[in-house]
C-alpha cells in the first residue's frame, strides 16, 4: 500500500491518520476536512461557553501544519468529499475556498465523516438566533450571543444538551431545557435522573420535560418559542440539540452498504462492504454486546479506538473491534451519572430476563471527611452475567462506571465483581469497594439470601416494615409501614404477622437486610427493599423536579433527597 486517504479530520480520523503514520513511515498520508479545525476537542466545546474552559485556543488540541510535522501528514481543511469512486480508487474532492474540483486517488481510504446534529422539521428552526452546538464556529456562534440577563432555550435533553443548558446558566444566562420525555437523559433509567434533574432547577435552569417546542416565530421582541402546550417562551437566542445521525450518505450508491438512518455498515475490522474502504466513528453502526443488536453511538472513545483499529487493518493488520457498550459520564453541576452496559429499558424493550439492585454506598470511607453518596444501579442475567450498570453522585462515580465497564467488557460476573481487588485508602474508597458491593448484594439475590423488592412494585397487600431508628423518619416514611427499630426487632417478633408478606426497608438497605435473614430464619416472610427508602424517594421524585415554574407555583414539596436519607445513617 503506498496512499492512504482519510475523510474526516477529527475523533476518528485524526487517530486513525497518526497510527497509520506510526506503522509506516513511508506510506503517503492524505486527510481531508470539510471544516478549517482538524482533531479539536468537541467534547470541551460546552466548557467554554461558561468560561470554565477559559482558553479557546486549548480546545485548538492540533493545528494542520503542527500535525504534518509530528506525523507527515497531508491535511487539506476547508476540503470537502464529494463522491467516492471506488471503481477508479478515487475520490472527488472540493476546495472550499477556491471552488476547485479534482479527484485524489487512494490505495485504502478510511471514511471518518462523523454525524451531524438532526434539526427538527419546525417552523422557525433556520432563524439565525436558532443554534447548534457541533463545531467550533457553532461554539463561536453561542458564545457571541452569552450576555448575563439574557435568556435561552435549550431543546433536548440528551447529553450535549444538559451539558449546553448547565454552562449557559453557569454564564448568566436565563436558561430553559426543553425535553419532550419525561426525564432528561434517555440513556439513563427514569428513576436515576431524579437527582440530576433536581441539580438542574437547582443550578437555576428552568427545566420543563414532557413538552416540545413546535415552532420558533420573531415577534417585535425577538425569538419566541412555541411549546405544543401553548405556552411561549420569549428567547434571545435557542440552541437545538435533538440528536445526531450518521454522516454516510456520502457512500450511498457506492456499493458501501448504508442503513436506512445514514449509517455505514462495517465489519469487526472496520471494513465497508467494498473492498479497500474502512469506516469508523459516529458514521457506522456497531455491536451492541448486551442486546445483539446493530446501533450507532456517537462517542469519543469508540471513535478514536475504532481510527486506530482502521488504520491497523489498512495497514495489513487483523485487529477486531468487539462492539460498543456505550460506556458514557455525563456532569451535571456538582453531580456526575453515567453509565455501561444496558439500561433497564433497553433490556425491557429487548425481551432479556434481568435481575437488578439498588445500593447507594459512601464515596469513600464515612469517616474520612468529603466522602458522598451515590446511588449505583446494577443489571445482571439469573446466571450472574453483568448486562449494565449506571450510577450518579458527587463523588467516585466516574471509577465505579469504568471498573464494571472493564468487568462487563471482560465478560465478568456478578461474583467476579466481589472479588475485584480495588485500591484503598480511606480517601479514596472503602475496604469493601461499592462495586464489590455491588457483588455481595447480586450474589446473595442469585443465591436466594435475600428477595428484593422495588419501589415500583411495593406488594399492597404487604405488611412495610421501617427498621431505621426514630429520628430517621424526620425525612420521610413510606405511608403505611411500622417502624421497629434494628435494635428492636429480636425482642418485638410477635408484633409482625406470619400469614403475610414483611417488606423491610431501612435508609439504604443494609439493616434491611439483616433485618429479613433474622426474619427468614425464624419462619417469616420478608423481602428486602432494594436500596431502602433512598430508593423509594427517588422513584417517588421522578418527574418531580421537572417544570421548575409549575413546582413552585403549585407549592408541591418534594421528599428529602435520596442523598440526604442516605447520608444520614450508619447504614
Ligand atoms: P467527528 O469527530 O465529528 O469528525 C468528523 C469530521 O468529518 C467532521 O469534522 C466533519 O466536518 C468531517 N466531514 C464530514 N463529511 C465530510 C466530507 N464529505 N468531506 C470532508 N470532511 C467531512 N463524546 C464523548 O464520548 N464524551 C463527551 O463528553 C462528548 N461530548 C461532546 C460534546 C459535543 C458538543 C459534541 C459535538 C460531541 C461530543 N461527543 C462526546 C461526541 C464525540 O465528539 C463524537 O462521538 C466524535 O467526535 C466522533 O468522531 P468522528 O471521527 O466519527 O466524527
Amino acid at each position: 500500500m503506498k496512499k492512504l486517504v482519510i475523510v474526516g479530520g477529527v475523533a476518528g480520523g485524526a487517530s486513525a491518520a497518526a497510527r497509520a503514520r506510526r506503522l509506516d513511515e513511508s506510506l503517503e498520508i492524505t486527510v481531508f476536512e470539510r471544516g478549517r479545525y482538524i482533531s479539536y476537542a468537541n467534547c470541551g466545546l460546552p466548557y467554554h461557553l461558561s468560561g470554565t474552559i477559559p482558553s479557546r485556543d486549548s480546545l485548538l488540541l492540533m493545528t494542520p501544519e503542527l500535525f504534518n510535522q509530528r506525523f507527515r501528514v497531508k491535511i487539506h481543511t476547508a476540503h470537502l468529499v464529494t463522491s467516492l469512486n471506488p471503481d477508479r480508487h478515487t475520490v472527488s474532492v472540493r476546495n472550499l475556498d477556491t471552488g476547485e474540483e479534482f479527484q485524489e486517488h487512494y490505495d485504502k481510504l478510511i471514511l471518518s465523516p462523523g454525524s451531524s446534529p438532526i434539526l427538527p422539521p419546525i417552523p422557525g428552526v433556520d432563524d439565525p438566533d436558532v443554534c447548534v452546538l457541533w463545531t467550533i464556529p457553532d461554539m463561536d456562534a453561542i458564545k457571541g450571543r452569552i450576555k448575563s440577563g439574557r435568556s435561552a432555550v435549550v431543546v433536548g435533553g440528551g447529553f450535549i444538551g444538559v451539558e449546553v443548558a448547565e454552562n449557559l446558566a453557569e454564564a448568566g444566562v436565563k436558561t430553559t431545557l426543553i425535553e419532550m420525555k419525561n426525564t432528561i437523559l434517555p440513556h439513563l433509567d427514569d428513576e436515576m435522573t431524579v437527582p440530576l434533574e433536581k441539580a438542574l432547577v437547582k443550578g437555576g435552569v428552568n427545566l420543563r420535560t414532557s413538552r416540545a417546542v413546535k415552532a420558533f416565530r420573531r415577534d417585535t421582541k425577538g425569538l419566541v418559542a412555541e411549546l405544543d402546550t401553548g405556552e411561549e417562551l420569549p428567547v434571545d437566542f435557542a440552541v437545538i440539540s435533538a440528536g445526531v445521525k450518521p454522516n454516510g450518505e456520502l457512500a450511498r450508491g457506492t456499493g458501501i452498504e448504508v442503513t436506512r438512518g445514514g449509517a455505514l455498515v462495517v465489519n469487526r475490522r472496520m471494513e465497508t462492504t467494498v473492498k479497500d474502504i474502512y469506516a469508523v466513528g459516529d458514521a457506522v453502526q456497531v455491536t451492541d454486546p448486551v442486546t445483539g443488536n446493530m446501533v450507532s453511538v456517537p462517542l469519543a472513545g469508540p471513535a478514536n479506538r475504532q481510527g486506530r483499529i482502521a488504520a491497523e487493518n489498512a495497514l495489513g493488520g487483523n485487529s477486531v473491534y468487539k462492539g460498543t457498550y456505550g460506556t458514557s459520564i455525563v456532569k451535571v453541576f456538582h453531580l456526575a451519572a453515567g453509565g455501561t452496559g444496558a439500561s433497564e429499558k433497553t433490556l425491557l424493550e429487548n425481551g432479556i430476563e434481568y435481575r437488578k439492585l439498588y445500593i447507594h454506598p459512601a464515596s469513600h470511607a464515612s469517616y474520612y471527611p468529603g466522602g458522598a453518596c451515590m446511588t449505583i444501579k446494577l443489571l445482571f442475567d439469573p446466571c450472574g452475567k453483568i448486562l449494565g450498570m449506571q450510577a450518579v453522585g458527587e463523588d467516585g462515580v466516574d471509577k465505579r462506571i469504568d471498573v464494571v465497564a472493564a468487568a462487563l467488557g471482560n465478560d465478568l460476573t456478578v461474583e467476579d465483581l466481589q472479588e475485584l481487588e480495588l485500591s484503598y485508602a480511606p480517601p479514596f474508597g472503602s475496604a469493601k469497594d461499592a462495586v464489590n458491593y455491588a457483588g455481595f448484594v447480586a450474589g446473595n439475590i442469585l443465591s436466594g439470601l435475600t428477595s428484593q423488592v422495588y419501589p415500583d412494585e411495593l406488594p399492597s397487600d404487604a405488611f412495610l416494615l421501617d427498621v431505621r431508628e426514630k429520628e430517621e423518619t424526620a425525612s420521610g416514611s413510606i405511608p403505611g409501614s411500622t417502624l421497629i427499630p434494628l435494635g428492636e426487632l429480636r425482642d418485638r417478633l410477635d408484633e409482625l404477622p406470619k400469614d403475610r408478606e414483611i417488606v423491610i426497608y431501612c435508609a439504604v438497605g443494609i439493616r434491611g437486610y439483616a433485618a429479613e435473614r433474622i426474619l427468614k430464619q425464624r419462619g417469616y416472610q420478608a423481602a428486602n427493599l432494594s436500596g431502602g427508602f433512598a430508593s423509594w424517594s427517588m422513584f417517588q421524585q421522578t418527574g418531580q423536579y421537572r417544570n421548575a415554574e409549575d413546582t413552585l407555583r403549585e407549592g408541591v414539596s418534594a421528599p428529602a433527597s435520596h442523598f440526604e436519607s442516605c447520608r444520614y445513617t450508619g447504614d
